[in-house]
């Protein structure tokens, strides 16, 4: 896989990568967040929800249990029938009317059952006994309940089904020397008492009061509200599973309930509960004053306090979706596309392309490489280049060599043979005629066996000078054989081909060779050709092989001509 996709797919993972976390960070952060200000908002709300219910309630309760504690109550509970007590109590109790938030009162005696009660409107005035209640009555279940349970007061929300109103009841036991005399209170009337606590609408704020048993004793929706539950047994109650259809959530409130109660002081618990089908925050906190608890369920959307901030992590994740492109883009023009054309310059080059420039690319160490690399690419070049001369002229001194006789430094054999294809080709293509002469010392043979192989070499090496002295710049001489010479001369003529050859012989007769010990000279004979029509090597060697033999035939130390020479 090329560099450049291996980095595109890590910058993809990198993203996805701490894309991923950065969601995940945020997810807490903001549930962190939200679950806090929740708990906070949570208990202000259960705070707030208590006092407004609470405060109406205890100033009635105060007031009714100082009713309770009212000398004049218990002795008209005491001795009902004296008609002096009974007015006494009565006029008590009409002076708490008057006090009563609600202007009604009733009063309620164990021994006779009788219930007094007066209204507002005072519509019961010297006829406040109202009925006498029935232990075997369903709706007089509350009075009987409430002298057998263990409190000294209790709130009650039940309708009276003899006057034909709901209230929400502060029943206080009239008490005397431990002994149980009665229930007395007041009532306040529901759908007011509703109005000012839970009936005040805050929106996704949801409010109720439950007693101990959790069953429900104040709601918005009056059709929740269980009523009389002191007369019920407690299955027979409406509790909190209408409220939560999830019993792990139930299990949660009725321990957190619990919890509550053991620890006094007005704590406020919250947890996250199902409700109408919604997640909820629930604060609960129990009222020591009521024996009851307040439920203030709260929605998300008004529990999350940074909903709206969603953009955070799209715009996080934007900006390093733009430093990501930007890495990448960066690494392209500065590493990836240079070393990319650094690539395609290196494969041209070792194609053999030698017009390629190695380009300079890229920036800091990318443009140092680059320009280390065409250094060594002209190094290279150069090397290349100077090897290819040198091996050049080697080959050349070679060629040189092996076309020199080492001893006279004429031309050898092979070195004649190179030049007469190339003057009889020039001739062919000039009209010019190739003269020729073939040069044998006489005798020499004795020479060397006289004066030595040494003195017969110094012999052959002033030969080579005559003729170097006598040929033309443009002749050629060779040691063609032991003391055999050939010389060859291209734009010739007869007359300058016969005067050469005599000069040659002349200056080879009068050479003195000196050894030392030994003074000597010698001959040669000279054979000649000079062709009329263009001959092949092998043809004009023939004829001039054939003068040189009449030569030596016609006495050695002289010249002739091959066409003066009868052929044998
Ligand atoms: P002729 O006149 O018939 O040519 O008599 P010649 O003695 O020269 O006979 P030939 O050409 O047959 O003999 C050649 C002699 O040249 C034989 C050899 O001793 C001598 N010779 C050949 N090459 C060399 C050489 O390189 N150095 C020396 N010193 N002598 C050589
Ligand atoms: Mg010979
Ligand atoms: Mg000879």
């Amino acid at each position: 896989m090329q560099l450049i996709t291996r980095f595109l797919l890590l910058r993809v993972g990198v993203f996805l990568l701490i894309g991923a976390l950065l969601w995940l960070v945020f997810i807490a952060i903001v549930d962190g967040i939200n679950l806090r200000w929740g708990h906070e908002l949570a208990q202000r709300q259960v705070l707030f929800d208590k006092y407004r219910t609470l405060s109406p309630l205890i100033s009635e309760i105060e007031l009714a249990r100082k009713m309770a504690a009212e000398p004049a109550l218990i002795g008209m509970a005491l001795n009902e029938q004296d008609p002096v007590l009974r007015r006494r109590g009565l006029q008590v109790l009409e002076d708490y009317r008057f006090r009563f938030r609600d202007h009604s009162y009733f009063a309620a005696f164990a021994d006779s059952g009788h219930y007094y009660y007066n209204d507002a409107e005072n519509g019961f005035a010297g006829n406040q006994l109202r009925y006498t209640l029935s232990p075997k009555s369903k709706n007089d279940k509350w009075f009987y309940a409430t002298l057998t349970a263990d409190t000294d007061y209790q709130v009650n929300v039940d309708p009276d089904v003899h006057l034909g109103v709901v209230k929400v009841w502060i029943n206080v036991l009239l008490k005397h020397e431990g002994q149980i005399l009665g229930v007395l209170g007041t009532g306040i009337d529901l759908t007011e008492f509703l109005k000012q606590s839970v009936g005040i609408k805050q929106k996704g704020v949801d409010n109720f009061f439950v007693d101990k048993s959790l069953a429900i004793q104040l709601s918005t929706d009056p059709e929740l509200i269980d009523y009389a539950s002191i007369a019920k047994k407690v299955d027979e109650r409406i509790r909190i599973n209408v409220l939560f259809k999830n019993p792990a959530d139930i299990q949660a409130l009725q321990a957190a309930a619990q919890a509550l109660l053991d620890k006094p002081g007005g704590e406020v618990s919250t947890l996250w509960v199902e409700y109408q089908g919604e997640r909820h925050l629930l604060g609960i906190s129990y009222l020591p004053e009521l024996g009851w608890y307040d439920l203030t369920l709260m929605d998300e959307q008004s529990v999350a306090v940074l909903q709206g901030y969603i953009w955070v992590p799209v715009l996080f994740s934007l900006l390093l979706l733009l430093a990501l492109a930007a890495m990448g883009i960066f690494l392209n023009r500065w590493v990836l596309f240079p070393m990319h054309r650094l690539h395609e310059a290196m494969q041209a080059i070792q194609r053999g392309d030698g017009a390629i420039e190695p380009p300079l690319v890229g920036k800091g160490e990318m443009l140092a490489l680059s320009d280390s690399f065409a250094k060594m690419v002209h190094v290279v070049r150069d090397t290349h280049a100077e090897l290819e001369r040198k091996v050049k002229e080697r080959t050349e001194a070679l060629q040189h060599l092996s076309e020199i006789d080492p001893l006279t430094g004429l031309l050898n054999r092979r070195g004649m043979m190179a030049r007469f294809e190339q003057e009889i080709s020039r001739q062919a293509r000039q009209d010019g005629s190739l003269g020729l002469l073939l040069l044998d010392l006489d005798y020499f043979k004795n020479v060397n066996d006289h004066y030595g192989h040494a003195a017969g070499d110094l012999a052959l090496c002033a030969t080579a000078k005559v003729l170097g002295s006598v040929m033309r710049a443009y002749d050629h001489a060779a040691r063609w054989g032991g003391e055999e010479f050939l010389i060859l001369l291209p734009d010739c003529d007869e007359n300058a081909l016969l005067a050469i050859a005599e000069r040659i012989r002349a200056r080879i007769e009068a050479l003195q060779i000196e050894t030392g010990q030994h003074q000597f000279s010698f001959t040669a004979s000279i054979g000649a050709h000079l062709p009329q029509t263009p001959q092949t090597p092998d043809a004009m060697l023939q004829q001039v092989d054939r003068a040189l033999y009449a030569a030596k035939a016609g006495g050695r130390n002289c010249v002739k001509l091959s066409s003066k020479v009868e052929s044998s």
